[in-house]
């Protein structure tokens, strides 16, 4: 293994493709890809603790509070698949899970190496909200939770892009396009850090 270690964020408002996006740069560079959404949702349909006491807050569209939700993040980097790299798709989302987040990287005394900035204009996202509130049925994909979310990704979540943007980790690339143009616009990005890509199997 050579190359810059991957500790990437992909961060854009619902909608922008950061899930999908998320996944397929993962799996190029040989990392896991985390969702904080994903575990939430798999802790409410399994059952769990964890599921029960975030339900209504996920479902209203809210933020599960920072405590509970760095809770999540720290155990799960702290993971052996997670070593030489991961990806954070959807943490942090305020000032203070950036705080957070610099704690847990400073433990394994790790920093970031990319912030994926995936910008979508506001009438794009919301018909691609539309369009899976109809194929997947999300509990969050209401309209009223659809709109209290996009509005807590201006006002709390694009904050922390000005953070990162100072530390000089930001790529902002252009979500609108095809599938593959978008994943092979971040992957000149990170590439253009010094990353490498997993050799092919
Ligand atoms: P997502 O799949 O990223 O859209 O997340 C779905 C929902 O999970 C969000 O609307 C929040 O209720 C909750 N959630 C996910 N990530 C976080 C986070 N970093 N902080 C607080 N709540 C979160």
């Amino acid at each position: 293994m050579t190359g810059t270690p991957a500790r990437l964020l992909i961060v854009g408002p619902q909608g922008s493709g950061k899930g999908t996006q998320g996944a397929r740069i993962a799996e190029m560079f040989g990392i896991p890809a985390i969702s904080t959404g994903d575990v939430f949702r798999a802790n409410i349909n399994g059952g769990t603790e964890l599921g029960k006491r975030v339900q209504a807050i996920i479902q209203a569209g809210d933020l599960v509070p920072d405590a509970l939700t760095g809770e999540v993040v720290r155990d799960r980097i702290g993971q052996a698949d997670a070593a030489h790299g991961f990806l954070l798709d959807g943490y942090p989302r305020n000032l203070g899970q950036v705080a957070d987040l610099d704690g847990f990287l400073d433990e394994g005394g790790v920093q970031l190496t990319a912030v994926i900035e995936l910008s979508v204009p506001r009438d794009e996202s919301i018909a691609r909200i539309s369009v899976r509130a109809k194929e997947q049925g999300r509990a969050d994909d209401t309209p009223g939770a659809i709109a209290h979310r996009l509005s807590i990704y201006e006002n709390e979540t694009a904050p922390i892009l000005d953070v990162y943007r100072e530390r000089g980790i930001v790529d902002e690339i252009d979500g609108v396009g095809t599938l593959d143009e978008i994943t092979d616009r971040i992957v000149s990005a990170l590439e253009a850090r010094g990353l490498v890509r997993r050799a092919a199997a």
